[in-house]
């Protein structure tokens, strides 16, 4: 994978955070674009209106088995975990067998913040920052009500 690529599918998960930006409640619009082991695009998701399911979520359940081998482009941090019990997309993402995680913002809120390690942890090698500046205006009005 080139840099020029991950910022291009960087590029289109925030396109798709974007599409629901202010219709998420209180989770903020992420966007998920996952690509298999060869790089073609096999799942993309954003938060659903109203805060769930999230992204990688949706993009996982899209890829399905294709996602094993693959990398996932994520504009925000995955969470690392859920108020609602259900598994954090940190967990989804390692048990879907992703090999690599690429994200644009790091998450202030205490929920999310920590997924970047727990993915570590897991042994996948996650990116941090690719296209940042244009992505990271996205999560301010987030970052202040919860932070
Ligand atoms: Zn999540």
């Amino acid at each position: 994978m080139t840099k020029r690529r991950d910022k291009r599918l960087m590029g289109q998960a925030y396109w798709l955070a974007l599409w629901n930006h202010g219709l998420t409640g209180n989770n903020p619009s992420v966007g998920c674009v996952i690509v298999d082991a060869h790089g073609t695009v096999v799942g993309e998701g954003v938060t659903a209106e109203g805060g769930r399911p999230h992204a990688e979520q949706i993009a996982l359940d899209e890829a399905g088995e294709k996602a094993r081998g693959g990398t996932a482009y994520v504009t925000l941090e995955p969470c690392r975990e859920r108020s609602t019990g259900e598994d954090a997309c940190s967990k989804r993402l390692t048990e879907a067998g992703i090999a690599r995680v690429v994200c644009a913002v790091a998450d202030k809120h205490p929920k999310g913040a920590g997924g970047f390690a727990a993915l570590r942890a897991a042994g996948i090698p996650v990116l941090v920052g690719i296209k940042k500046h244009q992505i990271a205006p996205l999560y301010e009005d987030f970052f202040v009500q919860h932070g």
